[in-house]
């Protein structure tokens, strides 16, 4: 007898004591193992992680947390043999298989990536800028995000075993939330041995990742108001939840991520020659052959104009007749099968319904030729079906067909386009087919308040083109209405979700305290070492230089006119800069007052300071004209030492004011500094 599936709870594997129920292998209907809905207990996992994976995963910073999911995703990459193979259990052939399980190896290294370069090496972010309150500058406010003190509970559907669970525990372990993590019955399997390998590599921190097959008893019940739970899976289950007493009443975050009637839209412009015809057309079958359609972003509806339709129809069917149907391990085989014959059934009713309203145009609901060895009873296989939709046909718009079906719709206009696109209720991805600048910006803004992404595609970008149906780590990924109204991923964006936003008030001194991050307004420290001589172990938040003084002669803004070729007339010609209403006369360049602030707060000398790479918010607020003196103050703002280098960064705030004491150029000077000693 195969084995049951574990559960991994409060540090231990726990295996049921029962013989559970087989899952089939989706080619063949042999057993691949065991499901029990025998479970550990789900309120104790939720306590282990909110007392145990928590306060270790909040211990360390954005930086250090980013630095294992690349860990993790480099020790899964060791693994890929073992995973391709039980994956092509779960019917998904090679091409699908990178989708699931390289693109989830992918979405753990992009997040990894963004957290380290996006975030701070600390344990707050900043939310947009200091908002004044008051005039005298003593009452300020900050925007923070800081990590919740809950679990997030992640309950995935079946297409994506691996993909799915990494997608949504990057962005919750980055924002220092421990995750539980409830697999789809039929694919369990693959995410049980996914999760046997990053517990076995001792990379996460005890508590920050626990897995819970089989049954999600307990699980939603035990949820407080720190908790987020995210769903990904069917409407019906969605709504389910959505009417838990718990999230109703009890405060417990909830993200849906539900079905999605996605269209393709082939544009007026494109003609039957035209590449973007083989481009709209090559789309569309891939879409719906890729893990056999059962994937949330596959194209289901394809609205074509109607001049178009016959062709579109045809050339669809044509490429259709070349997909070969078999076992997901057979190379010549471009399909594989659905997951299971549940699967299948729900597929035959589905067409069924949409059949009231469709004609069908290619393939039979009920019968399929496979290639090779493969069974095509007791194997989950199907043929792509693709129908036509008569006029003011609505099941198209209802119906989701979790598999290799697609249904044409004509259009007569753009504006019927994007009615058409809308009447899906909220989709996760659409994509428009087209060259014409006009029909993209009236099809992709009237479309897109009904959509989380919309990819134009042409020959233009066509060879780089990522596809319709891939979400990306870095884009949002998720869709309003119909599509769950959730939003995932859109890298730091998905890491926020995960977070509280505070609007945090209070004296410029108070804030910097608070958030470690240096406050316009909070004390400057002056002392006798310049700031440019101390190494990360040394500088301190509101360590400052005050400068000396210069004067910007008119001999130097000639110089710098001159010496740069920036001769515009405002620094050149007296008559019209005269006549400027903004200088009334010649005044210095911008670059030369940031030129000569740089010469004021520099420390020649070699040092820790090892490059400048950059500045941040450069405002010039008032013109300096000349004879006029300048000086500048120089403040470490923030300090964010590089994990895996022996420097870090430093940004300073610089002020350069005039004469009378205004400020006449701001911005953030972003430099390189060692770490020294304690580094
Ligand atoms: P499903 O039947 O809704 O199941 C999804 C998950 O919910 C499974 O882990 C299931 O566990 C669990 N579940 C079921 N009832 C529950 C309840 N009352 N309380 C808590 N958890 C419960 O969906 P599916 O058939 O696996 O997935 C197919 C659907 O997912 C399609 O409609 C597809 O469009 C959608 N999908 C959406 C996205 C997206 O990103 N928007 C991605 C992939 C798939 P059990 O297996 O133990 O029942």
């Amino acid at each position: 007898m195969s084995e049951v599936l574990a559960s991994y709870a409060q540090g231990s594997w726990f295996t049921p004591a029962d013989e559970g129920t087989p899952l089939a292998d989706a080619n063949t209907g042999a057993t691949v193992a065991r499901i029990s809905a025998q479970g550990p207990d789900a309120a104790a996992m939720i306590a282990h992680a909110r007392e145990v994976g928590g306060p270790a995963v909040r211990a360390l910073t954005f930086h250090q947390r980013a630095n294992i999911l690349k860990e993790v995703a480099k020790h899964l990459m060791g693994y890929k043999e073992e995973f391709y193979a039980l994956s092509h259990r779960t019917g998904a052939n090679k091409r699908d298989t990178a989708v699931d399980v390289d693109g989830g190896f992918g979405t753990l290294f992009s997040f990894s990536s963004k957290g380290r370069r996006e975030l701070p090496n600390a344990t707050v972010i900043l939310d947009g800028g200091l908002e004044p309150l008051g005039k005298e500058g003593t009452f300020v406010a900050q925007h923070v995000y800081t990590s919740r003190p809950g679990v997030a509970v992640q309950i995935n559907a079946f297409n994506f075993p691996v993909w799915g669970m990494l997608e949504k525990l990057a962005p919750a372990f980055l924002a220092g939330l421990p995750s539980i993590v409830k697999p789809a019955d039929q694919t369990a399997y693959l995410t049980v041995a996914v999760v046997e390998r990053i517990i076995e590599s001792g990379l996460m921190p005890e508590g920050s990742l626990q897995l819970l097959t089989g049954t999600h008893e307990g699980l939603v019940e035990n949820l407080g108001p720190q908790d987020i739970l995210g769903f990904t899976g069917s409407a019906a289950t969605g709504r389910i939840l959505r009417g838990h007493p718990n999230v109703v009443d009890g405060g417990v975050q909830l993200n849906v991520e539900a079905d999605s009637l996605n269209c393709s839209i082939l544009g007026p412009d494109v003609a039957a020659d035209d590449p973007e015809f083989d481009l709209f057309v090559k789309q569309v079958v891939a879409e719906m052959t890729v893990k056999a359609g059962q994937k949330c972003t596959a194209i289901r509806r394809v609205l074509v104009p109607e001049a178009m339709a016959d062709a579109v129809t045809e050339a669809l069917s044509a490429r259709l007749s070349k997909v070969v149907v078999g076992a997901a391990d057979d190379p010549e085989a471009k399909m594989g099968p659905l997951t299971d014959l549940q699967q299948r059934d729900r597929l035959r009713e589905s067409v069924k319904t949409l059949r009231a309203s469709s004609d069908l145009v290619f393939g039979d609901p009920d019968a399929v030729e496979v290639h090779g060895d493969a069974d095509a009873e007791s194997g989950a296989f199907v043929s792509p079906i693709l129908l036509r939709a008569r006029p003011g046909a609505q099941e198209p718009h209802d119906v989701e067909p979790f598999g290799p079906v697609s249904t044409v719709i004509s259009y007569s206009s753009v504006g019927e386009a994007v009615e058409l696109a809308a009447r899906g209720q909220g989709s996760l991805v659409g994509s428009l087919v087209t060259r014409d600048e006009d029909v993209a910006r009236d099809i992709v803004l009237g479309a897109a308040p009904w959509h989380g992404r919309i990819l134009v595609l042409n020959r233009d970008d066509a060879k780089e083109s990522t596809g319709h149906g891939s979400p990306m780590p870095v884009l949002v990924h998720g869709g309003p209405g119909r599509a769950g109204g959730g939003e995932e991923m859109g890298g730091v964006r998905g890491v926020k979700h995960h977070m509280q936003r505070t609007a945090v008030q209070g004296t410029p001194d108070m804030l910097t305290a608070i958030t470690g991050h240096w406050t316009t307004g909070s004390r400057r420290d002056i002392g006798d070492v310049h700031p440019f001589r101390k190494d990360l172990s040394e500088l301190r938040i509101g360590d400052t230089i005050s400068s000396a003084e210069r004067t910007v002669s008119r001999a130097d803004i000639d110089h710098f006119a001159e010496f740069t070729g920036d001769t515009f007339y405002a620094h050149t010609d007296e008559e019209a800069a005269a006549a400027n209403p903004l200088f009334g006369g010649i005044v210095a360049h911008g670059y030369l007052v940031v030129s000569l602030a740089a010469g004021l707060f520099v420390d020649p000398a070699p040092g820790p300071v090892l490059a400048n790479f950059g500045v941040d918010n450069l405002r010039f607020l008032t013109p300096v004209k000349e004879g006029e003196t300048i000086k500048v103050t120089l403040t470490a703002k923030q300090i964010t030492p590089r994990t895996n280098a022996d420097y870090g960064e430093v940004r300073w705030d610089a002020v350069v004011t005039n004469t009378e004491g205004d400020p006449v150029a701001t911005y953030d000077v972003l430099t390189l500094v060692a770490k020294g000693e304690e580094g």
